[in-house]
């Protein structure tokens, strides 16, 4: 349920049964070219990303210049208001926060004054131990607008450039201190930087734009929407500089063993991204066959529930046999609703986006795909609908494993007692969806069908690639359940007070 905004109730209602990614970023440097307009579109691509929020900030030589709204992109965005942001590099991000609660401060880009430079930083993840360093920053007078790690980031950055009178300094060492899945762009007037977590948590893409310049962004479907091609991931703990003098790179931070987020692979990003040189449809199509191998069914329809949910349908009624068809039609024109969290509201907003196909699962007996189940509510609705259309049983397929632990990179399941299966069993979680059968991939059948790298799967499994200091996470584990941490040695992470911090001799 990822990237088709479905059950986008969230802002408002609070009770939203689907998971969600906090954010997408963009970057452009090509001079000559209309920035703001190339940046406008490639946010269009990342729009499943994040839809509270859009921003974009140009620089154009002398300053930046920040317009951000709430709002979907075509929302916050007017011609005039492409028009006016005219420069040779930009940056745009689209938000679907959680830290650090809405509103327009917390719309990205964040922008912070370094003397008489002025710096905008996009950020798509979560900082985990961000609060200390927050309450330091207050205390040498920096002011915040908001409550949001990314702020805290920016401003970071902005006290160590200050400090070493180096941007590219004043990145490295807030990298040193900041932890947790981040993917970031920062502009200034005259360049553009992109960097990357150490365990590379959340995706980064660099692309070129033919020979007139460089485009980063969270997914591939964007380089594709702007007729940029593909050239790497930005590695992870690195940082990317691109300004009139070319692409420069530098570690900013040892690199940690590999932890790609394997969600995005399941569910958040979109189905046209390619990621290590395979589009996520075909893994998706490959989750369904291995579904079909692990948990087989007698039935006469498979379907998916639209649109992560599509792909892996198609592989499971390829691998069983089972005739694939559509059985739920999805509305795409409902915009996010702002309405109250009664229950009856909440059905009405999933009947507002999806109905059943009585003519396809009428008297038949059903597959139904998915791509997570999170409290369960939504799933039971779905079911609900099914068998009041006519469906004579509804059997219920998962494509990733249950989601027993809460994320703290990033996504919006920070909370343990949210998640149905880690308070119920796969017999309980049917019974309360009110399936005929329900049935997840495993842990092992999902990895067969996902490129071969280190990945974060902590929200299957509980093992965290980044500890999480006991301040963030307080209360947000249920009893009986203990995290582990196998990157590490067990200690909490140590940060020196930030006006401790030594600079080290610029290297820009
Ligand atoms: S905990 Fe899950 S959703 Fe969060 S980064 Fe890891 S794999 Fe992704």
């Amino acid at each position: 349920m990822g990237y088709d905004e479905r059950f986008g109730l969230r802002a408002t209602v609070g009770e939203d049964d689907s998971l969600h990614d906090e954010c997408g970023v963009f970057g452009v440097w090509a001079p000559g070219r209309d920035v703001a307009r190339i940046t406008y579109f490639g946010l269009h691509a990342l729009q499943h990303r994040g839809q509270e929020s859009a921003g974009i900030a140009v620089g154009n030589g002398k300053s930046v210049l920040v317009r951000k709204d709430r709002g979907l992109v075509s929302q916050v965005f007017t011609d005039a208001d492409l028009s006016a942001l005219s420069g040779k590099a930009a940056i745009g991000h689209v938000r679907y926060g959680t830290a650090g609660g809405g509103g327009f401060d917390a719309a990205q880009p964040h922008f912070s004054l370094i003397d008489d430079v002025t710096i905008a930083l996009a950020h798509n993840g979560t900082l985990v131990n961000t609060s200390g360093v927050r309450r330091e920053l207050v205390q040498m007078g920096v002011p915040f607008r908001s409550e949001t790690d990314s702020e805290v980031a920016c401003e970071l950055i902005g006290y160590f450039t200050k400090k070493s009178g180096h941007l590219r300094v004043g990145i490295r060492h807030a990298m040193q201190m900041i932890e947790g899945g981040y993917a970031m762009v920062l502009l200034r007037e005259n360049a553009l930087y992109a960097f990357r977590d150490p365990n590379g948590i959340r995706p980064l893409v660099i692309g070129a734009l033919g020979t007139e310049g460089w485009v980063v962004a969270s997914e591939t479907c964007a380089l594709d929407i702007v007729g940029a091609t593909f050239v790497r991931d930005v590695r992870p703990g690195e940082i990317v500089r691109i300004s009139d003098g070319g692409i420069l790179s530098e570690q900013g931070i040892e690199p940690r063993p590999e932890a790609q987020c394997i969600f995005e692979d399941v569910y958040f990003s979109r189905p046209d991204t390619v990621v290590r040189g395979r589009s996520v449809y075909s893994m998706r199509y490959e989750m369904g066959r291995q579904l079909a191998r692990e948990a087989p069914v007698d039935a006469d329809l498979v379907i998916g529930v639209p649109d992560s949910g599509m792909p892996p349908a198609e592989g499971f009624a390829s691998q069983s046999g089972i005739p694939f068809g559509e059985g739920l039609i999805k509305n795409r024109y409902v915009a996010r609703t702002f309405i109250q969290p009664t229950q009856e509201m909440r059905e009405m907003g999933v009947r507002m986006k999806l109905n059943a196909l009585s003519d396809n699962v009428a008297g038949r007996r059903v597959v139904m795909v998915d791509d997570s189940i999170v409290r369960g509510t939504t799933s039971k609705q779905i079911v609900r609908m099914l068998k009041e259309a006519g469906a004579t049983e509804v059997h219920v397929r998962i494509n990733c494993p249950e989601v027993v632990w809460p994320c703290f990179y990033g996504i919006d399941t920070d909370v343990q007692r949210q998640l149905i299966s880690a308070n119920k069993g796969v017999d309980e979680v049917r019974d309360y969806i009110g399936a005929d059968s329900l049935a997840f991939l495993s842990l092992e059948g999902l990895r067969r069908c996902v490129p071969e790298c280190g990945y974060c799967d902590a929200c299957y499994t509980g093992r965290y690639p980044v500890r999480i200091p006991e301040a963030f996470s307080a209360g947000k584990f249920l009893d009986g359940f203990a995290p582990t941490f196998p990157y590490d040695d067990g200690g909490e992470a140590s940060v020196p007070p930030v006006a401790d911090v030594r600079m080290d001799a610029p290297r820009d």
